[in-house]
């Protein structure tokens, strides 16, 4: 859910308060799709403007900001746009990332910006790709262990030890999913004529039931063995979810280590290829500055980012 955490969890707001409910949404009263890099749509305001994020606070007290592929760095929220964004794409190298870490320290160290923020996403491409637990993922980790020490090492070579805070969080978590065994096929319980809008895949999912159907879809759906279906008011308090006007009328949610798709197997495995993106390691540095509420938003920031654990696994 990614960007949930590159948008929530820097202005300091569950999901639900801000708005950004999933990497694929959608409002009926407009028929607009938010689908996650993948349509212009997606830039649109009405995704976006539900909280303040920290960047847009910087620049509003006319502090300016540095953002290294950071997922909607290149959005206008609430009016404002960071002073710089390089933009992501699918998906910058370990190289760039190196750079993106070199350029933020430079940015802070010659005061062209009093925040940067940077965003490396291997570590959950390899995740999604080759398992939480295989050596691919633990190799992307430990170039970012090796980046921090980097990091840690420009940071004190440049001065600036006393002068940084580091944040540094993450995306949501993963677990081993079974292909073959473990994946419910919707099409074998409900019918999709019945259904007006479905977004996303895996282990949450969203669907709009048609007028009149709702009651008949959500009956055949309480019968699926290994996932929840939740009508929107009976959604747990404890994903902070509930609330977001763009939460589907019918949530999906898998038992752990399950899958849920449309259809069979062929078709789901092509689906999920296709949704290898996001992230995991985000990295923020910011340069403290006087007469600036870092402890607040440090604290909000904090709050927020408890929420990264939501029961809910998302890409
Ligand atoms: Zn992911």
């Amino acid at each position: 859910m990614i960007y949930c955490i590159t948008s929530c969890v820097p202005a300091g707001r569950h999901c639900e308060v801000h708005q950004m409910t999933g990497n694929y949404m959608w409002d009926p009263k407009t028929n607009t799709s938010f689908n996650i890099g993948a349509n212009k749509e997606s830039l649109l305001p009405m995704w976006w403007n539900g909280s303040e994020p920290l960047w847009v606070t910087m620049e509003r007290a006319k502090r300016k900001v540095s953002m290294y592929y950071w997922p909607g760095c290149e959005v206008e929220i609430l009016g404002v746009r960071p002073n710089y964004c390089r933009e992501y794409y699918n998906f910058p190298s370990d190289a760039n990332f190196t750079r993106a870490v070199n350029d933020a320290v430079q940015t802070l160290r010659n005061s062209s910006a009093e925040m940067a923020a940077v965003y490396y996403e291997r570590v959950d491409v390899e995740g999604h790709h080759f398992g939480p637990w295989s050596e691919q993922r633990k190799n992307a980790t430990r170039i970012v262990d090796q980046m921090l020490q980097n990091l840690d090492q420009q940071i004190t070579e440049s001065g600036l030890k006393n002068e940084v805070n580091i944040i540094l969080f993450s995306d949501h978590g993963m677990t081993d999913i079974f292909w073959m065994e473990k994946v419910i096929e919707l099409a074998k319980y409900i019918d999709f004529n019945d259904i007006v809008q479905i977004k996303d895949r895996g282990p949450v999912v969203s669907l709009w039931p048609a007028e009149g159907k709702h009651t008949k879809v959500y009956n055949q759906l309480k019968e699926v063995q290994h996932m929840d279906v939740y009508e929107k008011d009976q959604i747990p308090d404890r994903f902070y979810y509930r609330k977001g006007k763009f939460v589907a009328p019918l949530t999906l949610v898998a038992e752990q280590g399950w899958f849920i798709a449309e259809v069979g197997m062929k078709q789901a495995i092509l689906v999920f290829v296709c949704m290898f993106r996001t992230v995991l390691f985000l990295s923020v540095l910011f340069r403290a500055k006087r007469n600036f509420p870092f402890g607040i938003m440090a604290q909000r920031l904090i709050k927020a980012g408890s929420m990264g654990g939501m029961d809910m696994t998302m890409s």
